[in-house]
């Protein structure tokens, strides 16, 4: 299970991959997009950080509103808005929960996804951060009976071969769409992102 403190420190991890992954995902966006995923992302991480440092909220839930209202403030494009509410939608779930344990972590997930779905509207198959999200909540409930880093790390890599999927998939949503079939043969940057913060939360759970 999982404090807030330790939910803090999930989150300065997904910062610094976000950092270390920065150039790959700009190179990612301005094969089909704008070129700025990875900007974006990282700036809204590094506010993110920055506002944990002032002080880390009491709750697990009180530590994603954060991180959500953070990235809504922040990160700009189709991705703030999206992630922002998927941190939200994860924070209503938990209540006052001291930790998050497996089956909270799962619910959050799913609310995550669905939150994601709500705001933008992408189905599986549109290649999107949905095709990561979709593969990496069926591997969370997967793995329910184990551990909080378990989970997470089947999730991560279920999100993985969901990313990988975007490949061969036409857009149908966002900046990428506009290209249509030209953008074939592309990994779609916000499934690759959402691939990336699960390996980051998994890596800091363990
Ligand atoms: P922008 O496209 O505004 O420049 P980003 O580059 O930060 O924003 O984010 C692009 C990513 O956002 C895409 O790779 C895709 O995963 C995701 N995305 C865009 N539109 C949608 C949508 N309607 N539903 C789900 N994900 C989306
Ligand atoms: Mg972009
Ligand atoms: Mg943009």
């Amino acid at each position: 299970s999982c404090s807030a403190e330790g939910l803090a420190a999930a989150l300065r991890e997904a910062a610094e991959v976000v950092a270390e992954h920065r150039s790959e995902l700009v190179e990612l966006d301005r094969v089909i997009g704008d070129a700025d995923h990875g900007e974006n992302l990282s700036r809204g991480f590094t506010a993110m950080v920055a506002a944990l440092e002032t002080e880390v909220p009491p709750t697990p839930a009180a530590v994603l509103k954060l991180a959500a209202t953070t990235l809504i403030s922040k990160v700009g494009g189709a991705a703030g808005p999206l992630y922002g509410t998927a941190f939200l939608r994860a924070s209503a779930k938990l209540g006052d929960a001291a930790v998050l344990d497996p089956p909270l972590l799962i619910e959050a997930l799913r609310a995550a996804l669905e939150g994601v779905q709500a705001r933008g509207k992408a189905v599986g198959g549109d290649a999107t951060m949905v095709d990561a999200l979709i593969p990496a909540l069926s591997a969370a409930e997967g793995a329910a009976g184990g551990s909080v880093a378990e989970v997470l790390t089947a999730a991560a890599e279920a999100a993985d071969r969901g990313a990988e999927s975007t490949v061969d998939l036409v857009p149908r949503k966002g900046r990428a769409s506009y290209l249509g079939e030209r953008a074939v043969g592309h990994m779609d940057p916000g499934a690759r992102s959402t691939a990336l913060l699960l390996h980051a939360f998994a890596e800091a759970a363990r």
